[in-house]
């Protein structure tokens, strides 16, 4: 079996690559508005009318002719939102109107009432009017029939105020992609035990299962496997059964690390099983039954890294999504830093509430859950370059 071992960018648009090609539609459902932030959207959404439907004021003041001011105009009459103006704005004429009103025929203009004097029927404007000025035209924001939300788009509080706008009250969503979670490992205990001091409590599943529910999919979690080939076997089975499988453990070179030779045995095609990375080298992506899975490396901080950076496109592109993004910001470094060449580094950090300054965390490896705790962020450190002095513009991605 010759499976390669991939840089962080090879091994990205492997992911990306692969899944996209052999995704297909997931299942539609409906949701009602308050529910639908956080849903991939499975149908195109189309203004049902002109917005704004009829030209509005966009500031409280008098709505006049352009072409009589600067002047002294007789108050013909008031407009105020939710009302409109029967009759014509005619020359010397104009009509009180509140934001959000319609501006009446014949106006093309709002002055401001800041701008005005009022003395009893007439207004005083001492300044020229340009057509248009605080007029929001009809069909500005958008004409009927115009397409506004596309389907495969996350949606977010701004996409709900839309679907609102164009009333809609049930939202055609998907249904979340099922991702099925297996850990594996004879240390693992569950958190409500009392671990021996050579076991340790299964964390893996239930940051994978929080990571997997935030990117779009529904989490299963399964009964850990034991370190053995037919148990690992009869749950992978059973992973399989869910639209991806997302290991945990049992991926290095140990003796007792089956994952990858129960995944051959099942017929598994490998992409990739090593990524120039830490923390998570060893890191298994294949397809096996028409199913892709994930074997991700034990160590906490190497699952929850290599969720993130890999994993979590796959489930929100099975969720639907047609578009991911792994936004890698950049941010000013608070102190200097080293690290060797050669592997993409995602360590814990911390940075400043205003996003400028980055602050590396103290960590004692892959296996340091308190650290990862403690950020709030990944410093990424470039495979091709060693050392970074404070002040240097570092890459950082959000946790
Ligand atoms: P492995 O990748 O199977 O060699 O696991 C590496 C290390 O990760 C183990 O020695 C454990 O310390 C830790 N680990 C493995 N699985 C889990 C889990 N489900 N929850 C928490 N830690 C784990
Ligand atoms: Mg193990």
């Amino acid at each position: 079996m010759c499976v390669p071992t991939l840089s962080f960018a090879e091994a990205r648009a492997c992911v990306l690559e692969r899944v996209k090609a052999h995704a297909g539609l997931p299942v539609e459902t409906e949701v009602g508005l308050a529910e639908a932030a956080g849903r991939v959207l499975a149908r195109a959404v189309r203004a049902d009318r002109d917005y704004p439907a009829l030209a509005r004021s966009v500031r409280d003041g008098f709505a006049v002719r352009a072409v009589d001011v600067p002047a002294a105009l007789r108050v013909a009459g008031e407009v105020r939102a939710g009302e409109s103006y029967a009759c014509e704005v005619g020359p010397g004429e104009a009509v009180e109107i509140m934001t959000g009103a319609p501006i009446p025929r014949g106006a093309d203009a709002v002055v401001m009432v800041e701008h005005v004097t009022r003395e009893g029927g007439q207004v005083y404007i001492d300044r020229a009017a340009k057509a248009g000025q605080f007029v929001n035209p009809q069909g500005s924001e958008a004409r009927r029939g115009q397409l506004l939300l596309s389907p495969g788009q996350r949606l977010d509080f701004s996409h709900v105020a839309l679907l609102a706008t164009v009333g809609i009250t049930r939202v055609p969503v998907y249904a979340p992609a099922p991702v099925a979670i297996l850990a594996t490992g004879d240390e693992i205990v569950e958190p409500d035990q009392t671990p021996e001091d050579f076991q340790i409590r299964n964390s893996n599943v239930y940051s994978l299962s929080a990571q997997v529910a935030r990117a779009g999919g529904c989490p299963r979690i399964l009964p850990v496997a034991r370190d053995e080939f037919g148990d690992t076997r009869s749950k992978i089975e059973r992973g399989l059964e869910a639209g991806l499988l997302l290991l945990s453990g049992g991926v290095s070179e140990g003796k007792y690390d089956l994952v990858e030779t129960v995944l051959a045995d099942l017929g598994a095609e490998f992409y990739f099983d090593r990524v120039l990375i830490q923390p998570g080298q060893p890191l298994v992506f294949g397809r096996v039954r028409d199913k892709f899975f994930f074997g991700l490396p034990g160590n906490p901080a190497a699952t929850m890294v290599t969720f993130e950076i890999f994993a979590r496109a796959a489930v929100e592109i099975l969720a639907g999504q047609t578009e991911t993004a792994l936004p890698l910001m950049r941010a000013k470094l608070t102190r200097d830093f080293r690290h060797k060449m050669g592997l993409t580094r995602f360590l814990p950090a911390r940075l400043s509430e205003d996003g400028a300054e980055l602050t590396p965390i103290p960590w004692q490896g892959s296996g340091d859950v308190p650290a990862l705790a403690r950020a709030n962020a990944f410093l990424v450190a470039g495979a091709d370059r060693e050392e970074w002095k404070a002040g240097e513009w570092m890459r950082v991605l959000l946790k």
